[in-house]
């Protein structure tokens, strides 16, 4: 027997592929900053990020996380898991 799913919205506020177009930066109250001097470029804050929104990258020779703001929604992951403590979380206004 085949199920009816009743649509409730006409237009859905997040499909497949989309994340690209939902920048859900606005949704935070906190704000991750990372500490470069302490930072060993670990890469798991880059790893654990739930919004994938912290990329690696190379700076002289050292592998340092990038937050994209856009997309960070301030969950504190990174900073709760990062072995340094290199990562404080901020009000954000
Ligand atoms: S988890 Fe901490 S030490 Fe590792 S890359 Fe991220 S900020 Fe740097
Ligand atoms: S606060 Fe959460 S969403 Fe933002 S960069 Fe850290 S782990 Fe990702």
């Amino acid at each position: 027997m085949k199920t009816k799913i009743k649509k409730i919205n006409k237009i859905p506020l997040a499909y497949p592929n989309s994340s690209l177009a939902n920048k859900t930066g606005a949704w935070r109250t906190y704000r991750p900053q990372t500490d470069y001097q302490k930072c060993t470029g670990c890469a798991l804050c880059s790893k654990i990020c739930p919004d994938a929104c912290i990329e690696m990258i190379n700076r002289n020779d050292k592998n340092i996380p990038v937050t994209y703001y856009d997309y960070c929604k301030g969950c504190g992951l990174c900073a709760a898991e990062c072995p340094v403590k290199a990562i404080i979380m901020k009000r954000d206004y």
